[in-house]
C-alpha cells in the first residue's frame, strides 16, 4: 500500500503543510481550521474553505499521482491511503483510495448528517458566507478532518487492515508527524520513504528516498515498464 501526504501534490501547485512556503506560514490554522474556530466562528472559517477549495479544484493530477495509478493498474499497489483532501489520486485514475482526513467532495450537517456535494456548497457560497443543510438549516461543516476534530472511523480502521496486510508500505510526500496516521507505517512488515527532507520516522524505515515525488515515482514506473515491456500500458 502507499500512504500519501501533502508532498505529493506540491508538484501540481499545492503548497505543503509544514514547509516554509507551505500554507500554515500565511495563516493559523487554529484560526481557520479547528474545530474551536469552526464553533466559534463558521463563516470565518468558511471564508478559508471557498478559496481553498476553488484552488483545490483548479490543480491537476501530477506524475507522481499517474504514477501511482499506474502501479495499482499492474497490481503493485492495493491501495492508497492518503492524507490529502484534494481528490486529486482518484482523478488521476487510482481507484482503492482511502481519504484518512475526508475530503473536499462534500460538506456535511453536523446535527443530521445531511452529506452535500461540493457544486452545491460552493453555490450556496456565492450567496451567504457560511452554507447550510437543505433540511434542517444548521451550517454545513467542511468534508475535512479539522483540527481537534476525531478522523473518519472508517477511514482510520481501513488504513490500519491495509497497513497490517501490506508487504511494503511507499510512504510518499509526509513529514510523519501528524498522528495517528503517522504510527501507520510501524504496522506494516516494512516501510520504504519518498520525501523530500527528513520524515520522523526514517530510522525504522528500510529504505529512504530523500527526492522529489513526481520524479521517482515516474522513474519507478519507467523502470518496470523497462523490465516487463509486455504489460506496460
Ligand atoms: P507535511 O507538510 O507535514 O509534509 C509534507 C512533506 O513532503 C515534507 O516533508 C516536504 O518536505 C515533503 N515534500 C514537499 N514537496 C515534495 C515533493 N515534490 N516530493 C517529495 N516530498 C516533498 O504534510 P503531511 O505529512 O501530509 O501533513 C499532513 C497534513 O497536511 C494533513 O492533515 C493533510 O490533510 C494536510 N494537507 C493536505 C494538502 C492536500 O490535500 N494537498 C495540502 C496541505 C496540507
Amino acid at each position: 500500500m502507499v500512504l500519501t501526504g501533502a508532498g505529493i501534490s506540491t508538484e501540481s501547485g499545492i503548497p505543503d503543510f509544514r514547509s516554509a512556503t507551505g500554507i500554515w506560514a500565511e495563516v493559523d490554522p487554529f484560526e481557520v481550521a479547528s474545530m474551536r474556530a469552526f464553533s466559534r466562528d463558521p463563516e470565518r472559517v468558511w471564508g478559508f474553505y471557498r478559496t481553498r477549495i476553488h484552488s483545490l479544484l483548479a490543480a491537476e493530477p501530477n506524475v507522481g499521482h499517474l504514477a501511482l495509478a499506474e502501479l495499482e493498474e499492474r497490481s503493485l499497489v492495493q491501495a492508497i491511503v492518503t492524507q490529502n483532501i484534494d481528490m486529486l489520486h482518484r482523478r488521476a485514475g487510482s481507484r482503492e483510495v482511502v481519504e484518512v482526513h475526508g475530503s473536499i467532495r462534500t460538506a456535511e450537517c453536523p446535527n443530521c448528517l445531511w452529506s452535500e456535494q461540493t457544486a452545491d456548497v460552493l453555490a450556496q457560497l456565492e450567496v451567504r458566507p457560511a452554507p447550510v443543510c437543505i433540511h434542517c438549516r444548521e451550517i454545513l461543516k467542511p468534508g475535512v478532518t479539522l483540527f481537534g476534530e476525531l478522523l473518519p472511523p472508517g477511514a482510520i480502521e481501513r488504513a490500519v487492515e491495509l497497513a497490517r496486510a501490506a508487504e511494503l508500505m511507499l510512504v510518499v510526500g509526509s513529514s510523519l508527524e501528524v498522528w495517528p496516521v503517522a504510527g501507520l507505517p510501524l504496522e506494516a512488515r516494512s516501510f520504504a520513504v519518498v520525501n523530500r527532507g527528513p520524515t520522523a520516522l526514517d530510522a525504522r524505515a528500510s529504505l529512504v528516498i530523500d527526492a522529489g515525488a513526481g520524479e521517482t515515482l515516474s522513474a519507478l514506473v519507467a523502470e518496470l515498464s523497462r523490465a516487463s515491456p509486455q504489460s506496460a500500458s
